[in-house]
């Protein structure tokens, strides 16, 4: 098991700084016998000039009101709040490059009805970025993700969760790194927890929103497409026309970008290191840390210097 904490560990609960070997949870919460509670997974990385970044935290904290608001639960926290508790919550944890779990859950309540109030918890761990040169071998899940006529499936929501396992169990039952879920129409969906991309003849393709977790990794890809040129196309697609494909990946704030190997025994033919696909990785992982950022604001202090002079 990983070590999330130790003793000297702190929280933001409620308002609060406190160590996480003392914040407490009631037994009798909704949210654990139900998994009616909502969160986000958000990262922080140490940039290039040795700061510590919360990487698209607005948009993160954003998502976390609308799953909340999605699920009918009380949220009274602005994302500015929550931002500034959480980079005290990495100073004083001593992180930069860290994993941030905010929750926000309900009280002790057996009942389906709704609550007055929510409560907060946002945990940090340690967590090295990615190098990307792992490829998946991935299987595609017998399970399908939650019909969005059955939950608000864009919702970050615990529940939703179920499902994630049970997929990634079984495609690490059967040998595989992960899964690839269909959707209720047998559609290509996304993973247990990251969103797909393909690429063909230099083209990505996405699954199109409206079945999946609009993830804020897949809206900077689609960013950085437009930003590097490369056609890229959000569109419903079968696991067949993936077997077509030159190179897959998965993109989550956890995950990052990571590329396939193969799904099933469909071996992707691209070399990665060829692929438009990694050229993407290789921007992301520059973004995350502020790479473009330095050279943007070393050539604004050249203007400035020039203009100086
Ligand atoms: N889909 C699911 C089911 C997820 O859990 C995640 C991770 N939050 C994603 C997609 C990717 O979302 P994001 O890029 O916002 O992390």
């Amino acid at each position: 098991m990983a070590n999330y904490y130790n003793e000297n560990t702190v929280v933001y609960w409620n308002g609060d700084v406190v160590k996480a070997t003392e914040a407490k949870m009631d037994l009798y919460s909704q949210s654990l016998h139900y998994g009616y509670s909502v969160f986000e997974g958000i990262r922080s990385y140490k940039t290039v000039n040795g700061d510590t970044k919360i990487f698209k935290e607005v948009e993160h904290y954003d998502r976390l009101r609308r799953s909340a608001e999605a699920l009918n639960m009380p949220y009274h926290w602005t994302t500015k709040q929550l931002i500034d508790a959480t980079y005290e919550v990495l100073k004083r944890n001593n992180l930069q490059d860290a994993y941030i779990r905010p929750v926000v859950y309900a009280p002790a309540n057996m009942k389906f009805d709704t609550n007055e109030r929510s409560f907060i918890v946002i945990e940090t761990w340690l967590m090295q970025p990615f190098l990307g040169e792992k490829l998946l071998r991935v299987m595609t899940s017998s399970f399908q993700r939650p019909n969005p006529k059955g939950f608000r499936i864009h919702a970050k929501a615990a529940g939703h969760y179920v499902n994630s396992l049970l997929a990634s169990q079984e495609a690490k039952a059967n040998g595989y790194d992960e899964a690839l879920l269909l959707d209720m129409n047998n559609y290509v969906a996304e993973a247990p927890g990251a969103n797909f991309f393909y690429e063909k003849d230099g083209k990505l393709f996405t699954p199109a929103l409206g079945n999946i977790l609009p993830g804020i990794t897949r809206a900077t890809i689609l960013d950085l497409c437009n930003e590097l040129n490369i056609p890229v196309e959000e569109r419903f697609f079968t696991v067949e026309e993936l077997k077509k494909a030159d190179a897959a990946f998965f993109c989550g704030t956890g995950a990052e970008v990571i590329g396939f190997e193969s799904l099933d025994d469909y071996k992707f033919p691209l070399k990665w290191n060829d692929s438009v696909s990694r050229e993407l990785q290789v921007a992301y992982m520059k973004l995350v840390r502020d790479d473009l950022g330095k050279t943007q604001r070393h050539e604004d202090t050249k203007k400035h210097k020039e203009a100086a002079v």
